[in-house]
């Protein structure tokens, strides 16, 4: 599910002061395909701009996450994974032995969701799903 969000404008719109460093990190979330923790986004964002440290990684993705602009997600490892807000609302299967995240939407699981929150008297507002498994065709 691939989708370009362009955070720099987001910045913009939430009132986010955007320097060079911001940009850069700004752009190399916007193109990523994944869900990189912050490691992984320091060495795309080094690799453009070579003077951005881990530490300006960690404040900008904590400065845009608590401006609503990134997801942060717990996949099971303990290590924070971020991804561009999205759009459209999808949820998450981990592959527990690669760490690989396939992202889905299922139509029936979201109405349950909804039936059981009402069931317990809330309107459903948000939530996280996220599934671990083991690939069936998996080689022993
Ligand atoms: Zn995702």
């Amino acid at each position: 599910m691939s989708r370009k969000i362009d955070i720099e404008q987001l910045c913009a719109e939430k009132g986010l002061r955007i320097t060079e460093q911001r940009r850069v990190i700004a752009r190399v979330l916007s193109e990523a395909e994944d869900h990189p923790d912050v490691e992984a986004l320091h060495v795309r964002a080094a690799a453009i701009d070579p003077g951005i440290s881990i530490a300006t990684v960690y404040r900008t993705v904590r400065l845009f996450e608590e401006a609503g602009i990134l997801d942060r997600h717990d996949f099971g490892d303990g290590r924070a994974r971020y991804e561009a807000a999205p759009e459209h609302h999808h949820d998450h299967l981990i592959n527990v032995e690669t760490g690989q995240v396939i992202e889905f939407v299922d139509a029936e699981l979201e109405a349950l969701q909804k039936r059981i929150a009402e069931k317990l008297g809330f309107r459903l507002v948000d939530h996280r799903m996220e599934l671990y498994g083991v690939a069936l065709d998996r080689k022993d």
